[in-house]
């Protein structure tokens, strides 16, 4: 009894870190979004870069969004999708997925478990843009896409 505890709390410690505070992705209301947690792992002005941790509960979703600075992601729990550009991919474990400049994405947890991600960004960059309807118009002449994007 005692050893099956001890492993739900270890499990439960999964995917944080000492001394990094879970963070909401972004303040309510400001864009959409589903159940997104945020911890930035590293934060150094000699790095000129942030590196997060984002986690996505299952069925949650990331903003539909692009920006000037890039992202660097490599997946590292549970599987999930996400757009970049034009095109819809599955992403699993250790996946890398690079985000160019002005490139709309979105990531998506499955339903059945989360999605987490590293993802490196510059310390100074643009804020997010959304997509308004004709850009909305455009990405949805993609069937795959149309099906996958949540606003
Ligand atoms: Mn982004």
């Amino acid at each position: 009894m005692t050893s099956t505890k001890i492993k739900a709390k270890r499990a439960a410690r999964q995917y944080t870190w000492e001394d990094v505070e879970v963070l909401t992705y972004k303040s309510e209301g400001t864009a959409p979004f589903k159940d997104v947690t945020r911890q930035v792992l590293f934060d150094d002005p000699h790095l000129a870069a942030q590196w997060r941790y984002f986690e996505v509960a299952p069925d949650g979703h990331t903003t539909l969004e692009r920006h000037q600075h890039v992202h660097a992601v490599m997946v590292i729990r549970g599987r999930g999708a996400c757009l970049v550009g034009t095109e819809v991919f599955s992403i699993e474990l250790h996946d890398l997925i690079h985000v160019p400049p002005l490139t709309w994405h979105q990531f998506r947890a499955t339903l059945n478990e989360p999605l987490g991600f590293l993802c490196l960004v510059n310390s100074e960059r643009d804020r997010p843009e959304l997509p308004g309807s004709e850009d909305l118009q455009l990405l949805r002449q993609n069937p795959d896409v149309a099906a996958f994007i949540r606003v």
